[in-house]
């Protein structure tokens, strides 16, 4: 099973690729995790990044498709993979799609999370997480169980990103629905697209989620 989760900044994507990635055992490919391990091992790549993805622009496409591309000759992405935050722009969902041809593989579906703008603020704000295992965290929508203590690893010590504040915000939101939102209809015409709302409880979300995935890969 190959997929695609599609969704603005804070849209839950990260949260439930970490849990499709426990049940299924496929594998999340998140260009934006990729990047910020570049920008703290301080290669050429991270020094390019860094500023735009503080400013909350995309990085260009070459980048990003070098990076997937690299990523997806590894043996693990046969398991099946999710992939988290690519691709981003239509030169990005053509690129892809030409890789995959290229390497032999298929795409299952690309789910979109849905959620108005008006979450995303109060989303992102609150994000956080551990800085020893990277469990995710809000500060008000999935709190560990022990207030200060990780729940996966029993860490202590947590961190928010750079760009997660209200000022990088719109500026993320706006290459949103200029760049990324009108890949959407590209999976739509290829029959691959379907929708969850992403405003109900990550439970609820997740629930739906694996419903699509078990019904296609029946
Ligand atoms: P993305 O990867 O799409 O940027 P995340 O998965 O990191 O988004 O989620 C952003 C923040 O919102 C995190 O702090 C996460 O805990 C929280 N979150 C994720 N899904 C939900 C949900 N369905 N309801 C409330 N909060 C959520
Ligand atoms: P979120 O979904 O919460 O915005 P990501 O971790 O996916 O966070 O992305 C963080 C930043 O990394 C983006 O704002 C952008 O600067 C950069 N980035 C990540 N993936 C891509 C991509 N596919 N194309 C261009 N830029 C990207
Ligand atoms: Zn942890």
């Amino acid at each position: 099973m190959n997929i695609i989760l599609m969704g603005p900044p804070g849209g839950g994507k990260g949260t439930q690729a970490k849990i499709l990635e426990e049940k299924y055992g496929m594998v999340q490919l998140s260009t934006g995790d990729m990047l910020r391990a570049a920008i703290a091992a301080g290669t050429p790549v991270g020094l390019e990044a860094k500023t735009l993805m503080d400013a909350g622009k995309l990085v260009p496409d070459q980048v990003v498709i070098g990076i997937i591309a690299e990523r997806l000759d590894q043996p693990d992405a046969r398991k099946g993979f999710i992939l988290d935050g690519f691709p981003r722009t239509t030169a990005q969902a053509e690129a892809l799609d030409r890789m995959l041809a290229e390497k032999g593989l298929k795409l299952d579906g690309a789910i979109e999370i849905r959620v108005p703008d008006e979450y995303i603020v109060e989303r992102i704000t609150g994000r956080y997480t551990c800085g020893k295992c990277g469990a995710g965290y809000h500060d008000k929508f999935q709190q560990p169980k022990v207030a200060g203590v990780c729940d996966s690893c029993g860490g202590t010590e947590f961190k928010r990103r750079d760009d997660d504040n209200a000022l990088t915000v719109k500026s993320r939101l706006d290459a949103y629905h200029a760049k990324t939102a009108p890949i959407i209809p590209y999976y739509d015409g290829k029959g691959l697209l379907r929708v969850v709302d992403g405003t109900q409880p990550i439970d609820v979300v997740t629930g739906q989620l694996t419903g699509i995935i078990d019904r296609s890969s029946r």
